[in-house]
């Protein structure tokens, strides 16, 4: 018996069930009037099918999700789900279609949908607030096209994070590590009552004027930690997703860094320091999935 034993990751209708379980949780919504009365399974007809009393329209818990118009079975969308939110640092579209015998272009497929799934989008409220610290670093990771390898990091993608202590983390491939780049992202996603802290970059410095208060180490100097001054968290952030991307994403492009960033900010914002479990991490990103209406014809945008 391992975890893919449960019934949902092994048989479609259990599979449709555990769905249904988990974007109804109070029972069937119609998709098209987003009633709740009235609504029958239709008998004899294919699977998890339904029918809206008011508006007669007939639909199934995988309407407007990637699954409903995939060749893949549900129950193995749920495997690859799973194996995602469960692996601390990535699972490959190899790996993947090793494990599901499915064709690469397949695997690919799924765990870019899964990752779209996992980005948590715009519009989100400020991390920090009174009383709380947020931790800032940039990395560079990678290599640009066309860039030969040299010394510093100009030839390398830049990435920004910002770690809430004990909370989330969000980060964002940036198009470079001046002060232009970073700053306007971090005041747009950091509320101006938090206390920040970096380490000892020049395009930190101006932080002061924006926040309840900024503190930095001086790593230069051989100072990583000052009592609660300290940038541990975000490194320690750091430490898994260079080690996933080194590892798992290594061949990784521009295009897509932005999304490979996401999944890690997804398992990191869903971590079992915060209480949640890889199967709660799973729902969280099944949840996802229904959030942006994800389906085959979605572009998978740059
Ligand atoms: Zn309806």
């Amino acid at each position: 018996m391992s975890v893919l034993s449960a019934p949902y990751f092994r048989d479609e209708a259990a599979a449709f069930q555990q769905l249904e379980a988990t974007l109804w949780p109070q029972g069937p919504v119609c998709p098209r009037c987003g009633g709740m009365d009235r609504i029958t399974a239709v008998k004899g007809a294919r699977m998890g099918l339904r029918r809206c009393g008011p508006c007669k329209r007939q639909f199934t818990v995988t309407v407007g999700t990637v699954f409903e118009s995939s060749h893949v079975k549900l129950h193995m969308w749920l495997q690859a789900v799973y194996l995602m939110c469960s692996s601390k640092k990535g699972i490959s579209s190899h790996q993947l279609m090793r494990v599901l015998e499915v064709q690469y272009k397949t695997a690919w497929f799924m765990t870019h949908r899964i990752r779209e799934a996992m980005a948590s989008g715009s519009g989100l409220p400020p991390m920090g607030g009174e009383g709380k610290v947020v931790e800032v670093d940039e990395t560079s990771i990678g290599q640009k096209q066309d860039m030969p390898k040299r010394r510093g990091y100009a030839h390398k993608h830049a990435v920004l994070t910002l770690v809430e202590r004990g909370g989330k983390s969000r980060s964002f491939h940036v198009d470079g590590t001046k002060a232009s780049d970073l700053l306007p992202i971090i005041k747009a996603n950091i509320d101006p009552k938090t206390h920040i802290m970096t380490d000892e970059a020049g395009q930190y410095a101006s932080l002061k004027k924006h926040f309840a208060g900024h503190d930095f180490v001086q790593h230069g100097k051989g100072e990583y930690v000052r009592g609660k001054v300290h940038s541990n968290t975000v490194e320690g952030f750091y430490s898994v997703f260079k080690r996933g991307m080194k590892g798992i994403y290594q061949h990784c492009s521009e295009k897509h860094l932005h999304r490979y960033v996401a999944e890690f900010d997804f398992r990191y914002s869903n971590r079992v320091k915060l209480g949640v479990d890889d199967a709660q991490r799973t729902v969280a990103a099944l949840r996802g999935i229904v959030g942006k209406r994800l389906t085959y014809k979605t572009p998978i945008r740059a």
